[in-house]
């Protein structure tokens, strides 16, 4: 009778890795004909100054209507992407589009767009990076390029190489989602970034949790001393964002000052020049 539950399972699982093995390459061979047939949008996320709460910039964030399933998340599609190649394509894609609609806009006014591990390791990044940006007419340091700590663990020369290509170009580049993965401080050091993004992971629990309120407080902190201002993203409540500003963070993101939305909207969604954390608001003390 065990003997039999226990081939019983195994089957199942065989079963349910087929699915999801399935699952994946039909996303795959969907997402090949994303492009041309217009399926791909892009949504625009502000990014604020952090005390004032006027809007810095944008980040470009991929969508897809994929048919029958609706809007599908770039959690789903971006993995699929970068294991089948696809995201080459997508990248570029969205590079251009968040260019050109960034080149319409009030001058100061950046956009960030998120660079793959794949993409970053593209020996002709530079030339295609430079390339929309003359197509497109975008102001080079008006373009962040976000990647995250996944694109450095190769080959560490070559990946000085393309950044300090990068930025001699004049684009600015923002390490994202620090804080998770495999946050090797001396990738700070090491690298030359021009701002840290503290992971969303973090800004959901600040409130709470001291742990992650210390760990927010120490990487804007090593930001400061490295010369690196600091982005929160996720942030979602005015008590979040109060603790990020307590801690000294330049710029802020989140659903409590804007969605991301096809049609950036360019102006902001909480009331400007909200007081600092003034005394007594409830906010955890700091420790010193
Ligand atoms: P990310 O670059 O860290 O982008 C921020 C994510 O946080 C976005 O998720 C955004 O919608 C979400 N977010 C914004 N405000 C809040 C908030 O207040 N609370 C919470 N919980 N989440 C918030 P999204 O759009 O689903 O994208 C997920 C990830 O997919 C991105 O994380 C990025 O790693 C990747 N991604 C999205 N678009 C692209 C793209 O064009 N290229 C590449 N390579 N990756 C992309
Ligand atoms: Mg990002
Ligand atoms: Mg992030
Ligand atoms: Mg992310």
């Amino acid at each position: 009778r065990v003997k039999h539950d226990g081939r019983g399972r195994a089957c199942f699982f065989d079963a349910e890795m087929d699915e999801a093995a399935r699952n994946r390459r039909q996303i795959e061979s969907d997402l090949r004909h994303a492009i041309i047939r217009n399926q791909l949008h892009v949504s625009y996320q502000p990014i604020l100054n952090a005390q004032s709460v006027e809007i810095s910039g944008y980040e470009a964030l991929m969508r897809w209507h994929r048919p029958g399933h609706g809007l599908t998340e770039p959690d789903i599609f971006i993995p699929v992407a970068e294991e089948s190649g696809s995201i080459v394509q997508l990248g570029e894609w969205i590079l251009q589009q968040a260019c050109r609609e960034a080149a319409r806009w009030p001058q100061p006014l950046t956009i960030a767009v998120n660079v793959s591990p794949v993409q970053f390791m593209l020996p002709n990044l530079c030339e295609r990076v430079e390339a929309v940006l003359d197509e497109t007419g975008l102001a080079p340091d008006r373009l962040e390029l976000e990647i995250t700590e996944a694109a450095l663990i190769r080959d560490r020369d070559r990946v000085m190489a393309t950044l300090q290509r990068l930025r001699k170009l004049g684009v600015h580049i923002v390490m994202d989602d620090f804080g998770t993965g495999y946050s090797s401080l001396s990738n700070l050091r090491s690298f030359p970034f021009d701002k840290i993004k503290v992971d969303r992971s973090f800004t959901g629990v600040l409130e709470h949790d001291a742990a992650a309120r210390s760990i927010v407080r120490a990487i804007i902190g090593l930001g400061h001393s490295l010369g690196m201002p600091v982005v929160t993203e996720g942030v979602e409540t005015e008590m979040q964002r109060r603790i990020v500003v307590e801690e000294g963070c330049a710029q802020v993101q989140g659903l409590l000052l804007g969605k991301p939305d096809i049609e950036p909207s360019m102006k902001p969604a909480v009331r400007k020049n909200v007081p600092a954390a003034p005394a007594g608001t409830g906010i955890p003390p700091r420790r010193r």
